[in-house]
Formats: structure tokens, sequence, C-alpha cells
């Protein structure tokens, strides 16, 4: 290849690095050069001499990585013991700050993409593009019914055909990326009913339909059987959680999963813990996971595409910078490492419509770049090693400073 020369723009970045998982890849490149050029990757080679005039940063030992992409977060969620409570108690501009502070939390982690499936008000719109963040795909406040799951994050409609049409219009006239709708109740929200859907399966189609309209893709909330089920049939683009949750256990149709698979629903799996001690899930959820963990297993062997939302935000044992943490759980359910760091980068990029500039390492790509100590294949422990990570061609301050130490 070519060796780029120092453009008028100001000087190249080089990185060199010990390893390179380019994000797409089953194994690691040797002796990688990454040049840079502002906020975009412009050359990637291995073995190759850095340009002329470049900054060149030496990571021996290091392997770099794509930035992570989280396809499930909720920024206005603090990760407190009670992030709802804690909202609450925030003004519209004390909620920002923490926002700021959840976006820069996940960004010393590595992840410089996030898809915030739902925040308080479209609050998370006006942080897109703020340099210091993560590169931001926003859902605005959740669809759902009156009290409904998140009702109190500002997205309720009335629940008919009408109503959620309006709803999903607002949701475009105010300019999200994507629309989240609450197909069934949810552990964060008391009165709701897990293993109930919220909609009529005709009203989740009228919008689903008004998304596709604007050329939005819907992504559910989906516990319950029977809103699994509704979501599929309705074109749900993508489902979150995908629990199967009955009222006292978990039950997975096979006929279901084949569907979901045969209808390539994107399944956004809740993967990632943080160990925090003192801190678990709650018992239901804790009684509910070897199943729950088996029906995913059953969800990937069966071909369905997936992806690793963690769901950051809404626990102690879900900070913002968790999603480094899902390869671990990924194993359990059958997925290799090489592919759970595919998942949590390339893939997770094109499900979340960025494709074409987040989740690779490669040119013309955002520098977006995430560098850990050890090879993250064949010791995945690495991963929680962090030296370095840049968000479109900045170094992050405090890369690797965990959020819950
Ligand atoms: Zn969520």
């Amino acid at each position: 290849m070519t060796a780029p020369t120092v453009t008028e723009r100001g000087r190249l970045t080089v990185l060199r690095a010990t390893w390179l998982f380019d994000g797409t890849g089953s194994a690691l490149i040797p002796d990688p050069l990454v040049v840079i050029d502002g906020g975009t990757i412009v050359a990637v080679g291995s073995g190759m001499a850095a340009p002329q005039g470049a900054e060149v940063i030496d990571l021996g030992g290091a392997a770099l990585l794509p930035g992570l992409v989280d396809t499930h977060v909720h920024l206005a969620f603090d990760a407190s013991v009670d992030p709802v409570g804690a909202l609450a108690g925030r003004s519209d501009d004390e909620a920002l700050e923490a926002m700021i502070m959840a976006g820069q939390a996940a960004l010393r982690g590595g992840v410089t993409t996030v898809r915030d499936l739902g925040d308080r008000d479209y609050l998370s719109l006006g942080l897109r593009g703020r340099p210091g963040l993560p590169t931001i795909v926003a859902a605005g406040p959740p669809v759902t019914t009156p009290g409904g799951h998140c009702h109190y994050l500002g997205g309720v409609a009335e629940p008919n055909e009408a109503g959620v049409r309006a709803s999903v219009r607002e949701h475009v006239e105010r300019g999200v990326d994507v629309i989240k709708i609450m197909a069934s109740g949810g552990n964060l929200t008391p009165g709701t009913h897990q293993h109930l859907p919220q909609f009529e399966p005709e009203v989740l189609r009228a919008a689903v339909d008004e998304a596709h309209r604007h050329g939005l893709q819907v992504t559910a909330h989906a516990h319950a059987v029977g809103a699994i089920a509704d979501a599929v049939a309705a074109g749900a683009d993508g489902l979150e959680h995908v629990s199967f949750w009955t009222e006292d256990s978990v039950d997975a149709p096979a006929e279901l999963i084949q569907l979901i698979a045969d209808r390539r629903t994107v399944v956004g799996a809740t993967l990632g813990m943080m160990p925090v001690p003192g801190r678990l899930p709650p018992p239901e959820i804790r009684a509910r996971m070897p199943l729950l963990m088996a029906n995913l297993r059953r969800l990937y062997e069966a071909g369905a595409p997936m992806v690793a939302g963690t769901d950051a935000g809404i626990a102690p044992v879900k900070p913002h910078d968790v999603l480094r943490r899902a390869p671990d759980a990924m194993r359990e359910i059958g997925i290799g490492q090489a592919e759970a760091l595919r998942i949590i980068t390339s893939v997770a990029a094109g499900v979340i419509g960025l494709g074409h500039r987040k989740g690779r390492i490669a040119p013309g790509f955002d520098a977006d770049i995430l560098a850990v100590d050890g090879d993250p294949i064949a010791d995945p422990e690495a991963l929680h090693r962090i030296r370095a990570v840049w968000a479109r061609g900045t170094a992050v301050p405090d890369a690797g400073r965990s959020s819950t130490t």
C-alpha cells in the first residue's frame, strides 16, 4: 500500500501496537499501524512505516480494537440503586449534567457509540455530536401506554392505532434516530407486568408501520412471550431483552425461536454485568437466569441475528462502561471470543445503522479506537486492561478509569 502523506489539514497521528482486531476478522493482525487524520482513519497496515512528519504513538504490548458499540443504554439513568427516583428528582439541566457524566464514563470504558433506547423528554437528542461524548443514536422517550412501562419518561401514547401513529410522528418531528416501543411491561415500573403485552397486536403493527413510513427502524422492549410474538409479527426490526418471561418462569416456544431467526429480527440480548460487591440482579431475574441464557443459546444456534445491549444505567451492576463485560456472558451461550468482539463492534454498528463508519478499524471509518493490554481473543481479561481510548480521533481523558471504583 502507499503510505499517505501529511495533508494541509494538520498533522497525522499514527498508532502502533502489537496486535489489531479490525472488527470483522477472526484473528489478530500483527504489528499494526493505524493512520488517523483528524477524526478519521485514513490507512491501516501491518509492518509498514509511519508517514513522515506524523505523530507516532507507540503502544507496545497492546491490541487495538474498534471502539465498542452498545446497542441499548439509558444515559438518563445513573446506575444507582434507584435510577428512576434519581432522575425524577432532577431538573432537565441536572439530568443533562448526569447524562454527560454517563457518556464520559462510557467513553473511558471504550464504549465510543451508544444507542440510547429511552431518555426523558428527548434530552439525549441534544447531546448528539457533542465533543467528549460517545456517538449517540437516540430513541427519545420510549413509546408506551398510559401508566405503562417507563411512562414517566414522557412517551405515553393512547393505546390505539391513531394514538401510536401520532406518537411515532411526534418522535419523527423531534428528530429521533430510531423508535423504541414498550411491547410488554418491565421490571423498572411497578404496576406493569413483564409477562403481559402492553399493546394489542394491530396497535403494535400500526406503530411499526408508521415508523417504517418515515424511514425509521423500530426495536421493541419485549419480555412477555405474547409481546415477543406480536412484535415479530408486526415487523419490528429488533427486540430488546427477549426473555420469554411468564408469570412464574420463562417459556420459549420452539416455533417462536425459529420465527425470530427466519424473520431476521435482531435479538438485543441483555448481556454484560459489572461485578459490584454486594450488588446482585433482583431475585426474580436471578432465578430465571439459567433458562434465560439457555434460550439465548437456542436463538443464537437457530441463526437469529444477535447483539449485546447492556441496558447500561438501570442498576449498579449496569454502569455505562459495562459493555466490555458482555463477551464473558456471550461465552456462556456458546459464542466464541472473536465472534463476541465482532458482535460488540461491527455487528452492533450495522444493527444501529452506522455500519458504514463505526465498528471497524479501516480506512474511511471514524477513528474510534480502544487499546487494551494483551491479546483480547486468547486472553479475554485483556479487555478490562484499557490503555487508551480515542473517540473520533480525540484521546479520551482518564481512559480505563472504572465508573464503579
Ligand atoms: Zn432499557
